[in-house]
């Protein structure tokens, strides 16, 4: 079955595109802890992120740290944390906060409401500084 993430990556639900390259897809998280949180994620479907094979792994990875960078220029903020938590979407993703105090990246803090027209801005934001 397809995971939400498989639908996202075929446009059969629609998100709010960052970057992608051949074999990863980043968007915005739906219910970010902060401006900015991304979801980044392999193409293919793999439940956990670390039975990922190494190849597809270390290419993930790689791609993540563009995106970092990317949403690092985008939006101010002291770091951008990489946080790989897995419990609630079975297909594996890695996020991407910006953060300005350890606090940022706490799980169970309220998340920040975003009007649709705010998420299409900061993904704009994010796509611009984004390069291969
Ligand atoms: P985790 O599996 O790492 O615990 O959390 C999954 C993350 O995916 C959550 O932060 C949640 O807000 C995000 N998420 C869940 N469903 C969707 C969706 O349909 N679209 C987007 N953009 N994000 C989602």
């Amino acid at each position: 079955m397809d995971s939400i993430f498989t639908k996202i990556v075929k446009g059969e639900i629609p998100s709010y595109k960052v970057a992608e390259n051949e074999t990863c897809y980043a968007f915005l998280d739906i219910n970010p802890l902060a401006k900015g949180h991304t979801l980044v994620i392999p193409k293919k479907q793999v439940d956990y992120l670390f039975d990922l094979d190494e190849e597809s792994y270390v290419e993930l990875q790689l791609f993540a740290r563009k995106v970092a960078k990317a949403v690092g220029k985008a939006i101010p903020s002291i770091r951008v944390a990489e946080a790989v938590i897995g419990l609630d979407v079975p297909h594996a993703h890695i996020h991407l906060i910006p953060i300005n105090s350890e606090s940022d990246v706490d799980f169970r803090k309220e998340r920040v409401k975003l009007t649709p027209e705010e998420f299409v801005q900061i993904a704009e934001s994010i796509r611009k500084e984004f390069s291969l």
